[in-house]
């Protein structure tokens, strides 16, 4: 429909020929009107230039593949106006990037070459340039020493969306000449068709690439934006509304809602005003890329003035909120050779800042090299777990009433060819990270069978042995049956105990609870490990089968130093109690954390005041000398 109505415009605009190429006359004496004075200099920016290119960028147009949709328009375009050369021409920061061309033989053309930079400041309909000869400054092989001279260029700026020209559809001849009236409509009609392809276009991304929340590009459309843009270099950041979650707990989702989409538009006029893009990755977390920009620059100034941005009340409804941040920042490519690496290291700055509890930290490779080393660890540790390297030490736990030996907890160590014994913080987190736990798991439980049933063959009263278990491990389907399959096969009921943090539960706490369940069911107790360190709530111990309550080792060191700590210790064992949990206190090294823990009612101990954790015979004989009580 819409090419059938050009078709008959293009049709009667080339039937009415102009005075045309042929018939030429000099051409001082055709122009009527004196040229634009502008022409005589090359072309300054307009003065919206920083949003001219944000609209730009938001069409997605530069660099793009062919085009048959804007291929046809061109050609109507050449057709119409009788040109040998059209093009449309889209006018970016350095450069006219010629989308779709017919005669043209380049792909793009400085900017400060071409007319298009010219055309797009026109306030006119369209920007004639009847003989470029009188453009000083101009040249018209600008296309090359083998391409048609340019001694004709007519070309209407592409309005699209918000009004700032975009680029040109534009004609040229190699011939001084004019336009004639119908000419002249027909190409700016054409250019009208152009500018609603594009608009349509850029509408049904914005439906299927925009975020609706903030209006901003999300993840896909800021990737094809950066593809786009082609940057060689600049700065990645990652920008996280810190407290957007207990916002939205405590005054809905809707209060958060604004919140998010004002700070996107603080982050909409900086990234504007510095031709950055930026796009939405999740809730209240946003990425920006600067093109251009140095690291140092922008840790001295950009990042000031977003935190500021950032830091000011936002309103929603009666409410004045403010909202923290924090920046993960990494430099392009320095950080990282793609988008994809950069990103990535721009997200381990953002974990850094968080850890560190700091508002912005820079990427930092020894940091981001922790979760590859973890993956370079993996065949050295199979290899250990195959060669039996992984041993068991066991760490008594005592009775503060009795002082008697009530359990052992299995902690596990590698017997390093050469390194000797290298403790659990050294490899537990790349096991975890990897997904060996598992496995190793699966051993250290196997171990720990085989050394109760050698105790009880050594006639010594074995203790019950307590199993770290790790976050992976509760998450598989199997652990409930592996479990009870080796206490069946070992024949060893009331062997076993299991310990878990806080943070292993947390993840998804109705599977936790079924899992944990199951475990007590085969006569295993369970107990909460580095109480106090993780969410610190006692609130849902209650909805958890649970038997016990491990008080982390930081708390129990600082109890008999610090008031407030032995106040922690305090309310712990007595909600604790209230629940019906046993409570362990972990690290105990002196007799006078003993004796407080004693006066605070807590019932067993754990640390180096009774005992390090020992070898499998080592601990024999302390079972030898101070048996363990039932
Ligand atoms: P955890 O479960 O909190 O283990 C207690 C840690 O405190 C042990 O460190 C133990 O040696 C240490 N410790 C005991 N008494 C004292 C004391 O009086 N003072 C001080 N400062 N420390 C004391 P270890 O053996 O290095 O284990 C570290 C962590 O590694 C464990 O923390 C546990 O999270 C993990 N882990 C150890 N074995 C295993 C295992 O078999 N499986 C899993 N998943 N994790 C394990
Ligand atoms: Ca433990
Ligand atoms: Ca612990």
């Amino acid at each position: 429909m819409l090419e059938t109505r050009f078709a008959a415009a293009v049709r009667r605009a080339s039937a009415r020929r102009p005075a045309a190429v042929s018939s030429m006359r000099p051409l001082a004496v055709r122009v009527a009107r004196p040229r634009p004075p502008q022409l005589l200099l090359p072309p300054q920016p307009p003065a919206d230039e920083a949003g001219r290119l944000a609209r730009l960028r938001e069409l997605g147009l530069l660099d793009t593949g062919p085009d048959a949709d804007c291929d046809r328009l061109v050609q109507l375009a050449a057709l119409a106006c009788e040109a040998p050369m059209a093009m449309l021409s889209l006018v970016g920061e350095g450069r006219q990037w010629h989308k779709s061309r017919v005669g043209v033989p380049v792909e793009h053309a400085p900017r400060e070459h071409g007319l298009c930079a010219h055309a797009i400041l026109t306030a006119e309909r369209l920007l004639e340039v009847p003989d470029t000869a009188l453009v000083p400054w101009f040249d018209p092989q600008l296309y090359g020493p083998h391409s048609q001279p340019v001694r004709f260029y007519a070309g209407v700026p592409l309005r699209c969306g918000d009004g700032s020209a975009v680029g040109t559809l534009c004609v040229m001849d190699q011939v001084p000449r004019r336009l004639t009236e119908a000419q002249r409509s027909t190409l700016d009609m054409l250019a009208q068709a152009v500018c609603s392809q594009l608009e349509l276009r850029r509408q049904l991304r914005v439906a299927t690439q925009t975020d609706r929340l903030t209006g901003l590009p999300n993840w896909s459309h800021f990737e094809s934006q950066f593809g786009a843009a082609r940057p060689a270099r600049g700065v990645a950041a990652f920008v996280r509304l810190r407290t957007v979650g207990q916002i939205s707990s405590a005054h809905g989702f809707r209060v958060a809602d604004a919140l998010i989409q004002q700070a996107a538009q603080r982050l909409r006029e900086v990234a504007n005003a510095h031709g950055a893009l930026v796009g939405r990755v999740k809730r209240g977390l946003f990425i920006l890329f600067f093109p251009g920009v140095e690291p140092q620059a922008f840790e001295n100034e950009l990042a000031t003035q977003l935190v500021e941005r950032l830091a000011l009340p936002y309103a929603a409804g009666e409410l004045n909120l403010v909202c923290p941040v924090n920046l993960g920042v990494a430099a392009f490519p320095r950080d990282g050779r793609s988008l994809d690496e950069v990103v990535n290291a721009a997200d381990s700055a953002l974990q850094l800042a968080i850890e560190r509890e700091e508002t912005m930290a820079s990427f930092d490779k020894t940091v981001a090299n922790v979760q590859s080393v973890y993956f370079r660890l993996e065949p050295k540790l199979r290899q250990a777990l195959a060669e039996g390297e992984f041993v068991n030490h066991y760490q008594p736990k005592i009775d503060l009433a009795t002082g008697r030996i009530v359990g052992v907890e299995a902690l596990v160590r590698w017997e390093h060819p050469q390194r000797g014994l290298v403790p659990p913080s050294e490899f537990v987190p790349a096991l975890e990270s990897t997904g060996l736990i598992a496995e190793v798991g699966a051993h250290t439980l196997r171990r720990a069978l085989a050394d109760w049933n050698r105790w009880r063959e050594q006639g010594l009263a074995a203790p019950r042995i307590a199993l770290n278990v790790a976050a992976a491990q509760l998450r598989s389907e199997r652990f409930v049956e592996e479990l009870a399959e080796a206490v069946g096969a070992a024949g060893a009921a009331g062997a076993l105990s299991i310990e878990v943090t806080e943070s292993a539960l947390i993840v998804d706490m109705r599977r936790a609870a079924e899992v944990l369940r199951r475990v007590r069911e085969l006569g295993i107790p369970v107990a909460i490990d580095d109480f106090g360190t993780g969410y610190s709530s006692l609130a849902y111990l209650v909805s958890l089968p649970i038997d016990e309550v491990k008080i982390d080792r930081c708390f129990v060191q600082k109890s008999n130093s610090d008031p407030a700590y032995r106040d922690v210790v305090e309310t712990c064992i007595s909600l604790a109690h209230n629940l019906g949990l046993k409570v362990v206190a972990e690290g105990v090294e002196a007799e006078s954390q003993a004796s407080l823990l004693r006066e605070l009612g807590c019932d067993q101990a754990q640390g180096f005041l009774y005992s390090a954790p020992l070898s499998t015979e080592q601990l024999a004989r302390m079972l030898q000398a101070a048996p363990a009580s039932a």
